[in-house]
């Protein structure tokens, strides 16, 4: 009898959670698949996934490279999120250095669409800078980012995050919700209401459930500051998770 197929998949989105389910279900396997799945460790409480989870980092691309070797995995798939660059760039230097192939999964990015008043802004500072004084800004980013608008002053801010953050918000004039995004636009553009926005700030994360605040912010004509992707690593790289698990059961028999 064949070693099980060891795949490492680096998560930390919905996307990973999803792969490790798809193939887990895929009726086409003929060797069985033994799923990691690696988490930053960010949030309180990820999602249950198939297969084992481990969490936290490894120590940078030659920490990675080192747990791949150890561990003998078969394939390392990047399903980290867009713009969590680091984390593809020490993927792409520990596949290189152990010879161990890699996999992308690296979602389409939102297109504009008639009705969208996007302002496309290269990064949070522009974003920042581009916010007119006056302004009720929703942003729709991760806690880690929000010092990048604490010179606005004369800005007020509404800053979604799914866990309390253990440190004091750095704005001055500020809102919090705690809560995961709805997908759903219709719910998402009752809170941009709810909370007087006039601007939604954004990255350009692509992926369908999150798009709802996207649809919302159109719905309510509301601009939307879009924060372009950071140039993705380089590497074999698929734009949705069946076409991703069809290679990697392919990789595998
Ligand atoms: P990052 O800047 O690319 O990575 C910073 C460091 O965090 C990495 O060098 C690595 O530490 C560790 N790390 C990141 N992802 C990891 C993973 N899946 N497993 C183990 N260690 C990981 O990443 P980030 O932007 O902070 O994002 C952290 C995680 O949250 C990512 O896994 C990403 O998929 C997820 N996420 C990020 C965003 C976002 O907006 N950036 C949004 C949703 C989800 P070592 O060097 O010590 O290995």
């Amino acid at each position: 009898m064949d070693n099980p197929f060891k795949i490492l998949i680096l998560g930390g989105t919905r996307n990973a959670r999803d792969l490790a389910i798809a193939l887990s279900s895929n009726t086409e396997v003929t060797r069985e698949l033994d799923i990691i799945t690696s988490l930053a460790g960010r949030t309180s409480e990820p999602d249950r996934t198939f297969g084992k989870t481990r969490i936290g980092g490894f120590g940078g691309a030659s920490g990675l490279a080192e747990y791949l070797s150890n561990e003998a995995i078969d394939l390392l798939v990047d399903s980290t999120h867009p713009f969590a660059s680091q984390i593809s760039q020490n993927a792409f230097f520990a596949a290189e250095s152990t010879g161990i192939r890699r996999l992308v999964l690296n979602r389409p990015k939102w297109e504009r669409q008639a009705g969208d008043n996007w302002i496309d802004c290269a990064d949070l500072d522009e974003a920042a800078r581009v916010l007119p004084t006056g302004a009720k800004a929703f942003l729709a980013l991760g806690h880690q980012y929000l010092d990048r608008f604490s010179h606005r002053d004369d800005v007020s801010f509404v800053a979604r995050m799914i866990d309390r953050p253990k440190f004091d918000i750095p704005l001055k004039n500020h809102e919090l919700v705690l809560a995961k995004p709805s997908h759903i636009a219709r719910e998402e553009a009752d809170l941009f209401r709810q909370f007087n926005t006039t601007h939604l700030v954004c990255r350009n994360s692509g992926g369908g459930l999150i798009y709802s605040k996207i649809e919302a912010a159109r719905s309510l004509k509301l601009p939307v500051l879009m924060i372009k992707r950071p140039p993705a690593v380089s590497g074999k790289s698929f734009g949705n998770i069946n076409d991703l698990a069809e290679e990697i059961i392919r990789l595998s028999a």
